[in-house]
């Protein structure tokens, strides 16, 4: 085990699949103590035993981020449990694709209420502890952040906001030692694309992503680390990966 993040604490939101599950990994890898939050409550449970079963320090934290007092009952039980807060990653988030002829509006309030508003809760109930530990908060925004493309626009409208929001945040805090670093991805395998409700646009993904060879979610976690190990005087605002294959 190295230590790079021995004796300090991070608060990985999603952390019952995918991205934030690798995350927590490779953060508790480093010596961290891992606060890991979803709603799949027994998901988390089974990730705990894995890394106590390493010596790591885990805490479990069930929770709906579109919920803002829970979420600031995460952050409180996070620091008064583990001692401090020094590494937010806003990684809960849903994908739910298709056109806006003709769309579901349930799912934009799905993707704007978990994956700005809930980054926004987070981040809001985290930053006097980042200020204090001068920490960092990591977004897993996506591809979809910076490049729009027809079937996404939902999906793109809610990256976007989380792109507008750290950058502004960057700005309001980076003086004072808080680092704003943004991931945007492209086609992980993971979870995400099953929960896609227009039928005829998940096919589509799914026959894509077939001919591809997609980036795993320990790619991501290993770009979560890089810019959180980082020297204090050095913030990695940005990191964009591509599948080789996804022009
Ligand atoms: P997964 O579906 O595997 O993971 C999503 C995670 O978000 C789950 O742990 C889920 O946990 C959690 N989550 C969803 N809604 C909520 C909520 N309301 N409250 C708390 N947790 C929630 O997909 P990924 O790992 O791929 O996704 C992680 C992030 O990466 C997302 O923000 C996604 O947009 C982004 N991303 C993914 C890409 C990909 O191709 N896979 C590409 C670019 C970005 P639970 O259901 O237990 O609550």
């Amino acid at each position: 085990m190295t230590s790079a993040l021995q004796g300090k604490v991070a608060l990985i939101t999603g952390a019952s699949s995918g991205i934030g599950e690798a995350t927590a990994r490779v953060l508790a890898a480093e010596g961290a103590a891992v606060a890991v939050a979803a709603r799949r409550v027994d998901r988390l449970h089974v990730l705990r035993d894995e890394l106590e079963a390493t010596g790591a320090t885990v805490h479990v934290l069930e929770l709906d981020v579109t919920d803002e007092r829970a979420v600031q009952d995460a952050v409180r039980s996070t620091v008064e449990t583990l001692g401090r807060l020094d590494v937010l990653v806003n990684n809960a988030g849903v994908m739910l694709l298709g056109p806006v002829e003709g769309a579901d509006t349930t799912d934009w309030t799905r993707m704007i209420n978990t994956n700005v508003l809930g980054l926004m809760y987070m981040t809001h109930a985290a930053l006097p502890h980042l200020l204090k530990s001068q920490g960092a908060v990591v977004q897993i925004s996506s591809i979809a952040g910076r490049v729009a493309g027809r079937g996404a626009a939902g999906y793109n409208a809610s990256k976007f906001a989380v792109n507008g929001f750290s950058e502004g945040l960057r700005q309001e805090v980076t003086e004072r030692g808080v680092r704003v670093v943004v991931i945007e991805p492209g086609t992980v395998e993971t979870e995400l694309r099953e929960h896609i409700t227009h039928a005829p646009t998940k096919a589509a993904i799914e026959e894509r992503v077939a001919k591809i060879r997609q980036l795993q979610s320990t790619d991501i976690a290993e770009a979560v680390r890089y810019a959180v190990t980082a020297p204090s005087h050095m913030t990695v605002n940005e990191i964009f990966i591509r599948p080789t294959d996804q022009a």
